[in-house]
């Protein structure tokens, strides 16, 4: 069945002007917003465009509140009547990225004309993320222009630079930490896909991830020296030799995989539709079980990066170019992904361990996991609530982000930081399109997320 089948109630908000809001995310995909690490390339005047457009196409919006330009990115300010609740900021990036070169010609509509053709809205930013951006703008006019007024404030963020340097969202969180803003939650792109259960042993079911953290990032350097010469006296190895025995102490010795509230809490809320032993039985006493379901979970390919730091080694440099010549230094790079409780720094002193002296280890780059939010909370709740009723066959479940988003930058004044995009596109549109070509969305999904961010609005900030 196709994600659009699944959803429930798409005659919800009749107000909702469809065919503007397709009219809207058509134009938006038109500014070309690329974002370029070289900051010279980047097109400043796409942007300035844009948000010209969105103070006009969204005026009785912006006329509701405030909006100030940080940089290029935007924050907008809808003021709430209750001054003691904690306001909602929603999020997306207006920066896209770049046109795949050479790819120009295998794009049925060009990547920036926001055609409409076939069901679908056309071009670079449909899928990521310029749906949500223009998605949450309809869902706020939608709501404001039957009369509503708030009593939430909601603050809505659009940064400039997600695909690259991320600075846009920083300095937005930095502008609303400065003026003692605490968050109540924030809403943020990311998971989203829909995936079958069976390795929970729940075939029957789909589950759909709420991503609340992203694990930590770090490429590890393993130097190895030696004098090199000729290999018929390799008296003590060679640094080849060295550095394939640490990479395989390294992989083969991870620190311990652990169940996080996270997975525990996928877990009972799983447990109803697990129909198959072993994980029937494991569910009903996870406490009593959490060895036996380490290792299920370690042992499935879709599940083992939720309950481990993982290691991938990845570059080696340095090997002779004879076989009868032994290399001089070498260096290999493993790349981590990290969990929660493993941080850079305990990594590094797990692995100095294991390989011991001749092998020297340091960072290229680390960045720590980010702090898993709270499901305890009104904005987790309520997101999943919404879901729950527009798609009432997926299971919501807490989980790790796959990638990293805009949204770590908020979690200094939020505990509640969700990353999930409400538009559930069929995976194979949204896996050729997001980053590669043929990037698209169908009027169908664009139109139902917006329904589902309105209900979100409406659940929580009226
Ligand atoms: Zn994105």
């Amino acid at each position: 069945m196709r994600n659009c089948d699944l959803f429930l109630h798409e005659s919800d908000y009749p107000e909702l002007d469809a065919s503007a809001a397709v009219a809207h995310l058509s134009r938006a995909i038109q500014f070309e917003t690329t974002s370029y690490v070289d900051t010279t390339r980047i097109r400043y005047e796409e942007f300035d465009a844009l948000h010209d457009w969105l103070r006009q196409t969204y005026a009785d919006v912006l006329a509701a509140g405030s909006c100030e330009e940080i940089g290029h990115s935007l924050l907008i300010t809808l003021p709430g009547s209750d001054a003691m609740l904690r306001p909602a900021l929603l999020m997306a990036h207006q920066d896209v990225v770049p046109v795949v070169p050479g790819t120009q010609e295998r794009w049925l509509h060009a990547p920036f004309s926001g055609d409409v053709a076939d069901g679908m809205i056309w071009g670079r930013g449909a899928m990521d993320i310029k749906q949500m951006l223009v998605g949450i703008l309809e869902a706020a006019h939608t709501l404001l222009g039957r009369g509503e007024r708030l009593k939430r404030t909601l603050y809505l963020a659009f940064g400039e630079d997600e695909e690259t340097r991320s600075t846009g969202a920083r300095a937005i969180a930095q502008t609303l930490k400065a003026r003692g803003v605490q968050l109540e939650f924030v809403l943020d792109e990311g998971a989203g896909d829909v995936m079958d259960a069976g390795d929970y042993g729940a075939p029957d079911a789909l589950v759909c991830p709420i991503g609340i953290y992203e694990k930590g990032y770090a490429d590890m350097r393993l130097t190895a020296r030696s004098r090199g010469g000729h290999s018929s006296n390799p008296f003590r190895g060679t640094s080849l030799g060295a550095l394939a025995k640490a990479i395989s102490q390294i992989t083969e010795h991870m620190p311990p995989p652990r169940l996080s509230d996270a997975v525990r809490q996928s877990l009972v809320e799983l447990r109803p539709f697990i129909t198959e032993e072993p994980m029937r039985a494991w569910t009903l006493d996870i406490d009593a079980h959490e060895a036996e379901l380490l290792d299920w979970f370690s042992a499935h390919e879709s599940l083992y990066h939720l309950v481990r730091t993982t290691a991938a080694p990845t570059m080696i440099r340095g090997g002779s170019q004879a076989g009868n010549v032994m290399p001089q230094d070498m260096e290999a790079v493993i790349n981590f992904r990290l969990c929660p409780w493993d941080t850079p720094e305990s990594l590094l002193a797990h692995c100095k361990a294991l390989v011991g002296d001749g092998v020297e280890l340091s960072y290229v780059q680390k960045i720590s996991a980010s702090t898993p939010s709270r499901t305890d909370r009104l904005g987790y709740e309520r997101l999943k609530a919404t879901l729950e009723r527009y798609f009432d066959r997926l299971r919501f479940i807490p989980m790790q982000n796959r990638g990293a988003t805009d949204a770590r930058n908020y979690e200094s004044i939020c505990d509640c930081v969700l990353r999930f995009g409400p538009f559930l596109e069929e995976e194979d549109i949204s896996q050729e399109g997001i980053h590669g070509t043929n990037e698209r969305i169908s009027v169908r999904a664009y139109l139902q997320g917006i329904r589902v961010l309105i209900h979100l609005i409406e659940t929580t900030c009226l």
